[in-house]
């Protein structure tokens, strides 16, 4: 299935398009993730790294361990990829980096051991919800 997906960074200067569908969409709540995005926790999908095309300026890649890399624009910072060595044919995605992240549906929480209590959707639920500032 081909769902003609495209997104980028928030500078415009790294760019992809992405042929096949994503899977495993996921909200990660993992301390690593937390730190680089600067965020309470932070939704990936997962594709085949063929299906991956690259326009534009590629990610900067970070090591965040020993077998893990993080891509990342070089000039404004958004985060944008996740590779373990592990698993070199897969690569994840930031879902809302994407032009178009409503056309995704979140299927799970993982790192869930390392969520923040106001981090997660049960907090959500017990307080005012703000359709922008607030
Ligand atoms: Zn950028
Ligand atoms: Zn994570």
């Amino acid at each position: 299935m081909t769902m003609n997906l495209a997104g980028g960074c928030l500078c415009g200067a790294v760019r992809y398009r992405l042929r096949g569908a994503p899977t495993h969409v996921t909200h990660c709540h993992c301390r690593s993730c937390r730190r680089a995005s600067g965020a309470a926790f932070v939704t990936w999908f997962t594709i085949k790294a063929s299906e991956l095309e690259w326009r534009g300026e590629k990610p900067t890649l970070y090591r965040s361990s020993a077998a893990v890399s993080r891509g990342f624009c070089p000039h404004c910072g958004t985060s944008l990829t996740y590779r373990h060595e592990s698993d070199p044919e897969e690569i994840d995605i930031t879902a809302a980096s994407l032009d178009e992240p409503e056309r995704l549906t979140p299927e799970s929480h993982c790192w869930w051991e390392q969520h923040l209590e106001w981090g997660s959707a049960a907090a959500q639920g017990a307080l005012p919800v703000h359709p922008r500032g607030g």
